[in-house]
C-alpha cells in the first residue's frame, strides 16, 4: 500500500545562486525519489517537489541541513499545492520576477581546482581561468540577475562541447558554473611589454594560451626586478618582487605612494609562516573563501624588503585567490607585492584600455586577459584585535579595515526591518549603503571622494547595486558636512527625484554603525575617537562621548577644542598643528622642541592665526592629537597619508602602565540631536583638558625620552580618558555598554588598552566585527539613523 503523492512549492531565499544550489537540490530529489523542478529566480531558488509525504519530509530536512558550503539560507517558504503528476525532476531555465536575490561575492580558487591547475594530465593544466561551482568570480562579472551566463561578462565565450557537457550535467562539479571555461573556449591571458604599440598590446594573440609560456615570461620579468600590471578579479594590481628593495622603491616612486604600506601575496600558509608570526585566528582569516589581506606581525627573519611597509611592525599578507595568481606565485617562487593598480588616490583600474592609459608610466609590462570586469573591487583588509573577545570568548573576532572583494555585497543583517534607503557615506574611505527589509547592502570600498574618477566609480556602483538588488531608495541620507561630494550627490539626486533627505552627524553614524554591527538598537555610551567630522556646532569633532541610539544622541563629553591651522590642509603638517596647540594652551614663550623645525616667520604667522582665530578650524579630534604628540616627540612632520604620524607612534609603542595627566572640566549642557526621548538624561557636559598632557609630553621630550616611551604613555592616557569619562557617564545614566568606533580604534594598542580600561570600570565594550571602525563603516550607521529619523 503506497501513500498518495503530495506536493510542495518551496521558495528559498538567501545566498543560493552561484553556489551549486540547484545541483544540490537535483541530487536530493534523486536520493529521496521526489519529482518536479527547480529554478533560479530573481528572488532566490524556487522549486516544486512531489512524492510520498514521508519522502517530502526527508527532502525538506536535508534541504535545510545539508545545503552547499558557500550558500547561506535566510528564509524557506513552503506551500502545499495540488500534485501535478511530474514524471522526472528537472532544472528549468531561470525566471525573472519582482524581488531580489542575495548574490555570492567572489570566491578564491578551491583546492580541487588548484590541484587540477597543476596536474599535467588535466585538460585545464595551467589554464588561468579554471573555476567551478565552489569557486571563481561572481559579483565582479554579473551585469544583472538571475545569475546566469548571458547576464555575465562570460556571455561572449561560447562553451566547447566538453565544457558544455560539464555545465549540463547535474552531477558534475561544474554544473551551471557560469564562468566555466577551458583553454579551447574560454578567456585567455597575454603579456604585453609597455613598449608595444597600443593595438598590439590590447589584442589577444592567437594560439594555445597555456603553452605560450607567457606566465613563465612574466615570472622572469618579476624576478629580474620589473613591475607588472596584472589584471585580477576586481581590477588591476601592480606587482613586483617583494624581496627586491630597488624594485619596491621604483614602484613607490612611479606610483607616487611614498610611505603607505603595500600588501604582499604569498604562495601558501607555509610561506606566510616564514615571514610572519601568525596566530590561529589570523591563519583562519587568511584562508577564508574571501581571501582578504590580513595584517600579521612581521618576523625578524623575513626577507621581505623593509620598503614594503616602512617602519611598520605588521605585514599585510594575502594568499593567491585566482588561478592566474597561483601560476605566477608558483613560477616566481617568492612573495610578490600586490597593490591596487592606480595612481595614488584614483580608483583601481578595471578595463585593459584604462590600465594601459593610466599605468603605462608605472608598469614595465602588462598581464592582460579578455574576461571583462563588470564591477571593480579592491582587496579587503582585516586584522585580529589583540583583546579577548566579548562574552568570555577565547578567540577575538576579526575586524575589517577595508570591506571589499570577497565580502561586499554580502548583506549585513539589520536588527529591524528597514525602509528602502540610500546612505551616501562620508568623504574619505567612502562606502555607500542600501537597505531593504532586514538587509543592509554595504558597498565595497569606493575610495576618497576627492576626484572625478572616484565620483564616477561611486555613481556607477550605486546604479549597479540598485539594479541587482531591485532597490529604489525612498529617501537619501548623507553626512552633515555641507562640502562633501557625497553630500552634493545626495542633495542633487533628492531634488531631481523629489525624495526626502536627511543629514546625519558623522560620529553619531560611527556610533550607530558599531551598534548595528553588534545587533543592537538599544542606547549605548559611544566613544568615538576619530580624525574629523562636522559637528552640530559647525566645528570639527573627533574625540567624542555620545549617549546614542539610532533615533538620536546627546553629546555628553569631548576632548577640548584646539586650533587646527589651515583647516583640513593643516592635517598634512602635524608640526604646524603642534605649534598651534601649544601656543593656544600654554601661551607664547613655551619651550618648543627642536624636532618641530619651525622657522621664526612661520611661527609668527601661526601665532597670529591662533590669536586672531583666522584661518583656523576648531577641533576636538583625537587623530590630530595623535599627530601632534608624534610630531613633538620627534616623529612625522609631513604626513603623506592620513594618520601616518599616529601609525608611526603606534608601531614604536608598547603596553605600558604609566600615563600622562589630563583635566576634566564640567562645562554646561550636552548638545542633543534627533529623538532623544528614549535616551537617559545627562545634565552635565565633560570636557577633557589637554594642557597638563601636552606640558608633560614636552617635559619628557626635554628629558630625551624616545618616541616609543612617550607613545606608550600617550596610548595609555587616551585609554584612561575613554574609561574614566565613560564611567562618569555610566554613573549618571545607568548605561553599561560602550561602543568603540572611529578611525583611531584601528590602532590595535589603543583598542586593547581601552577595552582593559573599560572593563576595570565594569563597562562592556562593543567592538566592530563586520564593518570597519574607520569611515568605511559610516554609511551603515547613516542608513539605520535614516530609517528611524524619517519614519
Ligand atoms: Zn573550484
Ligand atoms: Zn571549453
Amino acid at each position: 500500500m503506497t501513500e498518495p503523492d503530495s506536493a510542495l512549492r518551496i521558495h528559498v531565499k538567501g545566498v543560493v545562486q552561484g553556489v551549486g544550489f540547484r545541483p544540490f537540490v537535483y541530487g536530493l530529489a534523486a536520493r529521496h525519489r521526489v519529482k518536479g523542478w527547480v529554478l533560479n529566480s530573481t528572488s532566490g531558488v524556487v522549486m516544486e517537489v512531489e512524492g510520498a509525504p514521508s519522502a517530502l519530509n526527508l527532502f525538506c530536512r536535508d534541504l535545510a541541513e545539508l545545503s552547499p558550503p558557500l550558500s547561506r539560507i535566510e528564509e524557506v517558504e513552503r506551500q502545499p499545492i495540488p500534485a501535478n503528476g511530474h514524471l522526472r525532476f528537472d532544472i528549468r531555465e531561470s525566471e525573472a520576477e519582482a524581488g531580489y536575490v542575495l548574490i555570492s561575492p567572489d570566491i578564491a580558487t578551491c583546492e580541487t581546482c588548484r590541484k587540477e591547475l597543476f596536474d599535467p594530465g588535466d585538460r585545464r593544466y595551467r589554464y588561468p581561468f579554471i573555476n567551478c561551482t565552489n569557486c571563481g568570480p561572481r559579483f565582479t562579472i554579473i551585469e544583472d540577475v538571475p545569475y546566469d551566463r548571458p547576464l555575465t561578462t562570460m556571455a561572449p565565450f561560447t562553451m566547447c562541447p566538453d565544457c558544455r557537457s560539464e555545465y549540463d550535467d547535474p552531477l558534475n562539479r561544474r554544473f551551471h558554473a557560469q564562468p566555466n571555461a577551458c583553454p579551447v573556449c574560454g578567456p585567455r591571458a597575454w603579456l604585453a611589454p609597455s613598449s608595444a604599440g597600443e593595438e598590439d598590446a590590447l589584442t589577444a594573440p592567437e594560439g594555445d594560451p597555456a603553452s605560450s609560456g607567457m606566465i613563465e615570461a612574466c615570472a622572469h620579468m618579476l624576478r629580474s626586478g620589473k613591475i607588472i600590471a596584472l589584471k585580477g578579479l576586481g581590477g588591476f594590481h601592480l606587482a613586483c618582487d617583494a624581496t627586491n628593495p630597488q624594485a619596491v622603491e621604483r614602484l613607490r616612486e612611479r606610483k607616487g605612494r611614498f610611505a603607505k604600506p603595500f600588501a604582499v601575496m604569498m604562495a601558501s600558509l607555509d610561506v606566510v609562516r616564514q615571514h610572519g608570526e601568525t596566530t590561529a585566528p589570523e591563519e583562519e582569516a587568511l584562508i577564508r573563501p574571501s581571501c582578504p589581506i590580513v595584517l600579521i606581525s612581521r618576523s625578524p627573519g623575513s626577507t621581505v624588503a623593509r620598503e614594503v611597509a616602512p617602519g611598520n611592525r605588521y605585514l599585510g599578507v594575502m594568499l593567491p585567490y585566482t588561478p592566474l595568481h597561483h601560476l605566477l606565485l608558483n613560477d616566481v617562487g617568492g612573495p610578490l607585492v600586490m597593490t591596487s593598480g592606480n595612481l595614488s588616490e584614483e580608483p583601481i583600474a578595471g578595463t585593459n584600455k584604462e590600465a594601459w592609459d593610466r599605468l603605462r608610466g608605472i608598469a614595465d609590462g602588462f598581464l592582460f586577459h579578455n574576461r571583462e570586469i563588470y564591477a571593480r573591487y579592491d582587496d579587503g583588509v582585516w586584522f585580529i584585535p589583540s583583546v579577548p573577545g566579548e562574552y568570555g570568548e577565547a578567540v577575538p573576532a576579526p575586524q575589517p579595515i577595508r570591506r571589499s572583494r570577497g565580502d561586499a555585497p554580502f548583506p549585513l543583517k539589520l536588527p529591524f526591518a528597514s525602509r528602502e534607503l540610500l546612505a551616501c557615506g562620508p568623504e574619505l574611505k567612502n562606502t555607500f549603503c542600501l537597505t531593504r527589509d532586514r538587509y543592509a547592502f554595504l558597498s565595497q570600498h569606493i575610495g576618497d571622494m576627492e576626484n572625478i574618477e572616484t565620483i564616477e566609480h561611486f555613481e556607477t556602483s550605486v546604479r549597479t547595486y540598485e539594479q541587482l538588488f531591485r532597490l529604489r531608495p525612498a529617501a537619501l541620507v548623507h553626512d552633515m558636512h555641507p562640502d562633501y561630494l557625497s553630500t552634493r550627490y545626495a542633495e542633487q539626486r533628492a531634488s531631481r527625484e523629489t525624495l526626502p533627505l536627511l543629514g546625519v552627524q558623522h560620529h553619531h553614524a560611527h556610533a550607530v554603525s558599531c551598534m548595528i554591527d553588534n545587533g543592537t538598537t538599544e542606547p549605548v555610551i559611544a566613544v568615538t575617537m576619530d580624525g574629523t567630522g562636522y559637528g552640530l556646532d559647525g566645528r570639527m569633532w573627533g574625540g567624542e562621548w555620545l549617549i546614542a541610539d539610532a533615533g538620536g544622541f546627546r553629546r555628553a563629553a569631548s576632548l577640548e577644542y584646539l586650533p587646527l591651522p589651515g583647516g583640513d590642509a593643516g592635517i598634512r603638517h602635524p608640526g604646524r598643528t603642534a605649534f598651534a596647540y601649544l601656543h593656544w594652551l600654554l601661551g607664547p614663550g613655551f619651550p618648543l622642541p627642536a624636532a618641530l623645525q619651525l622657522e621664526e616667520p612661520e611661527k609668527r604667522v601661526l601665532a597670529r592665526q591662533v590669536d586672531r582665530g583666522v584661518n583656523i578650524s576648531w577641533t576636538s579630534s583625537c587623530g590630530r592629537l595623535f599627530d601632534v604628540v608624534t610630531a613633538l616627540a620627534g616623529g612625522c612632520l609631513h604626513a603623506s597619508y592620513e594618520a601616518q604620524g599616529a601609525i608611526e607612534m603606534e608601531m614604536l609603542s608598547r603596553d605600558a602602565a604609566e600615563s600622562y595627566p589630563y583635566g576634566l572640566r564640567l562645562t554646561g549642557q550636552s548638545l542633543n540631536w534627533g529623538e532623544t526621548g528614549c535616551l537617559p538624561a545627562c545634565s552635565r557636559f565633560h570636557e577633557v583638558a589637554l594642557a597638563p598632557l601636552l606640558r608633560s609630553v614636552l617635559r619628557d621630550v626635554r628629558e630625551g625620552r624616545s618616541l616609543g616611551d612617550i607613545g606608550s604613555k600617550f596610548h595609555r592616557s587616551i585609554a584612561r580618558m575613554a574609561g574614566e569619562v565613560s564611567r562618569r557617564i555610566a554613573e549618571e545614566t545607568g548605561l553599561t555598554r560602550v561602543t568603540l568606533s572611529g578611525g583611531c580604534f584601528q590602532n590595535r594598542l589603543l583598542l586593547k588598552l581601552t577595552v582593559e580600561e573599560l572593563r576595570k570600570h565594569h563597562l562592556r565594550p562593543l567592538l566592530h566585527r563586520q564593518v570597519p571602525a574607520n569611515d568605511g563603516g559610516i554609511s551603515l550607521g547613516q542608513a539605520a539613523i535614516g530609517h528611524f529619523a524619517l519614519k
